[in-house]
């Protein structure tokens, strides 16, 4: 994003970025350096708190690059201790961010575009049409905030992340690879390739785009039914990319980078959650049964929309049907079912 002072924000730019704008400007490799340290090390946010920068430099930082702007509007924290920020960006719309705690670290569900154009019917997200997509830096800025309030408040870090907040991320693809990269970026905040999680809810070309990337991050696929007439009754997407060709792109995903792929399908009472429905998920899994795993996830109601979640019998039915059948299965958890949980929601709540 380009201020009207003509500045961009550093958080847009990789470390690759940073060396070759530093080159132009003619700084060495050795300053170079420590910008991307002082941002992504030290956590600065004024360029004139860097640590070990010649004063010409700082000079020449502050009047190219800004820092961007990212207020914490609302934290709401669940008595599982999942916790839901909102932000306000520069433009003043409004985003969220959820924090999750498991057993294996702190995972940050990241938002990639403000509003969703994908529709799809379960998810409070859908209900407000695209206004635009974030920034790379827009992303990296979410993360920066929930650390620096973690910091202020419990000391944890943040381990994963999962971009799986509001937004289609393959709808704004160049600005999340980018994102992955510094995030993974080994001399900044350094999370693991396999700690990180993109999911799409089935756009098929970027799916193959995404297997020649040279992150090597994890594909989730927002799944949610097995046949075309349901999945259509609830993803619009499935209309433009249906099952057939959805998984002949994700089968070209698994023969390129040899990966697994995780399936989300959400449990909703009486629509998709019958043994049924379990018989036909099976079928679409069993060319990948080694490489798939399938999360069951119940349903989050929102208040706007008609649909309820499944009871713990049909959720336990399903997932032993798979199970029975040698599919990697996992019932997940809900995560702060007593605060607005569902994608979307405080946003929605907020708006309105
Ligand atoms: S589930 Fe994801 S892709 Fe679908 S409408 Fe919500 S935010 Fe968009």
């Amino acid at each position: 994003m380009i201020e009207k002072s003509g500045k961009i924000s550093i958080y847009n730019l990789s470390r690759e970025d940073i060396f070759e704008w530093s080159k132009s400007a003619g700084i060495s490799t050795f300053y170079a350096e420590k910008i991307w340290l002082n941002l992504y090390r030290n956590k600065i946010t004024d360029f004139s708190k860097t640590l070990d920068l010649r004063e010409d430099i700082v000079e020449l930082l502050e009047q190219t690059f800004y820092f961007n702007k990212i207020d914490l509007i609302e934290v709401q924290k669940a008595s599982d201790e999942t916790m839901k920020f909102l932000f306000q960006l520069a433009d003043h719309s409004h985003i969220e961010t959820v924090l999750m705690e498991h057993k294996f670290g702190k995972s940050i569900c990241v938002t990639t575009q403000i509003g969703c154009n994908i529709g799809c019917n379960f998810c409070a997200s859908g209900l407000k049409p695209k206004k635009r997509d974030l920034e790379t830096s827009e992303m990296i800025a979410q993360i920066l905030a929930v650390e620096k309030y973690l910091k202020e408040n419990e000391g944890e870090k943040i381990t994963h992340v999962v971009v799986m907040g509001i937004g289609e991320p393959f709808d704004n693809y160049d600005n999340v690879i980018k994102f992955l990269e510094i995030i993974n970026d080994d001399k900044g905040m350094a999370i693991g390739s396999r700690h990180i999680t993109v999911s799409t809810s089935g756009l098929a070309p970027r799916i193959l785009g995404f297997s020649k990337e040279n992150i090597r991050a994890n594909l989730a696929i927002s799944l949610h039914a097995p046949n075309d007439l349901l999945r259509s009754k609830l993803m619009k997407i499935n209309k433009t990319y249906p099952l057939k060709q959805l998984f002949d792109a994700i089968y070209k995903y698994i023969e390129v980078t040899n990966k697994r792929v995780s399936f989300e399908y959400i449990m909703i009472n009486n629509f998709n959650d019958g043994v049924e429905e379990a018989r036909e998920l099976l079928a679409l899994l069993e060319p990948i049964k080694k490489y798939a795993y399938v999360n069951l996830i119940p349903y989050n109601p929102v208040l706007e929309i008609g649909f309820e979640r499944s009871s713990d019998e049909r959720i336990k039915a399903f997932f032993e049907f798979l199970i029975q059948h040698k599919v990697r299965c996992v019932m997940r958890r809900e995560h702060g079912t007593d605060i607005d949980a569902a994608c979307g929601q405080l946003r929605s709540k907020y708006l309105n």
